[in-house]
């Protein structure tokens, strides 16, 4: 199957043509700064929010205060509360799917036009999108990690194992999911948390926690891919994380153009070359048009 549909995205673009006479112009001055570069994404949680998955620094977002690596480490409270809300956000997560901005870089991977992405969001959705080269600035969920030993585990096997100790877990609902898959429940105290099979040690999903720094290897990694770049786009971050920032910040030293595509203001709004502010399903989509990346990749869920 076709991914990006030419008559969706024509759609699209006389839809917005109406609300936004510059649209136009500003996809035009978008195509021709990167016509014939290679240029490097770096993707937030704006990308996921057409998948259905909130963008918890977005407008109207309940205003959260993460978890500690700390707290997670030191407290089996903390661990209930938190495998409780990652395991909803994880049957949430698996049951999203890719949508058109996902879909556009991938084409525009496909067409040697991206050079790879640096994601922030820990969905797995560029690569079930069919993106290869993906960096997972702050890991993914569907890996878990043992905190003692190190031993690495599936998280469709870790979920199947929870749900299977915690049967009563399923009539919980009615929760709100953030992107980090974490969500607000309070009865969870009687959860059973998994632990390590090998060493009976505590587990923790394979991502970044509030307190945690980026591993040396995934940020040498995300650099590589800005470094080879010639140009950056930016989609769906207001960049306050400041491993993305940074990242932009590199390709300005690197004096090559920096575009960002976000609904809202961002950190960086000052250095951008290009700026667009509207959805990244839509400018995506529209830019993997005019740059000839269309009818390549298909649909691999
Ligand atoms: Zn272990």
């Amino acid at each position: 199957m076709s991914v990006i549909s030419t008559e969706y995205a024509d759609h699209m673009v006389s839809v917005l043509q109406e609300f936004s006479p510059s649209w136009e112009r500003e996809m035009d001055d978008l195509a021709r700064l990167l016509d014939g570069k290679r240029f490097a994404v770096l993707t937030g949680a704006g990308i996921s929010t057409d998948s259905g998955i909130p963008d918890y620094r977005g407008q109207g977002a309940s205003r959260r205060t993460p978890m500690s690596i700390d707290q997670f480490r030191s407290d089996v409270l903390y661990r209930k509360r938190y495998w409780a809300g990652s395991h909803r956000g994880w049957l949430t997560f698996a049951s999203a799917l890719p949508n058109d901005g996902h879909r556009a870089v991938a084409a525009l991977e496909q067409a040697r036009l991206v050079s790879g992405v640096v994601t922030q969001n820990v969905d797995g959705l560029h690569r079930r999108a069919g993106s290869a080269h993906v960096v997972d600035l702050h890991g993914s969920l569907d890996r878990v990690v043992c905190l003692d030993c190190g031993q690495r585990y599936d998280r469709n096997a870790l979920a199947a194992r929870l749900a299977r100790e915690n049967p009563w877990f399923e009539e919980v609902s009615d929760v709100a999911l953030a992107p980090d898959g974490d969500v607000d429940i309070t009865d969870f105290d009687s959860l059973v948390v998994p632990e390590c099979e090998v060493c009976g040690g505590v587990l923790k999903p394979d991502v970044v926690f509030f307190g945690e720094v980026v591993p040396f290897r995934v940020y040498s990694a995300a650099t590589a891919i800005v470094r080879k770049a010639e140009a950056l786009v930016v989609a769906g971050s207001s960049l306050m994380v400041n491993s993305g920032f940074r990242l932009v910040d590199q390709a300005r030293k690197a004096r090559m153009p920096v575009i960002i595509v976000n609904r809202g203001a961002t950190k960086a709004d000052a250095v951008a070359n290009i700026r667009i502010d509207a959805g990244t399903s839509e400018v995506l989509a529209d830019l993997a048009l005019r740059l000839g990346a269309t009818d390549v990749t298909e649909d691999i869920e």
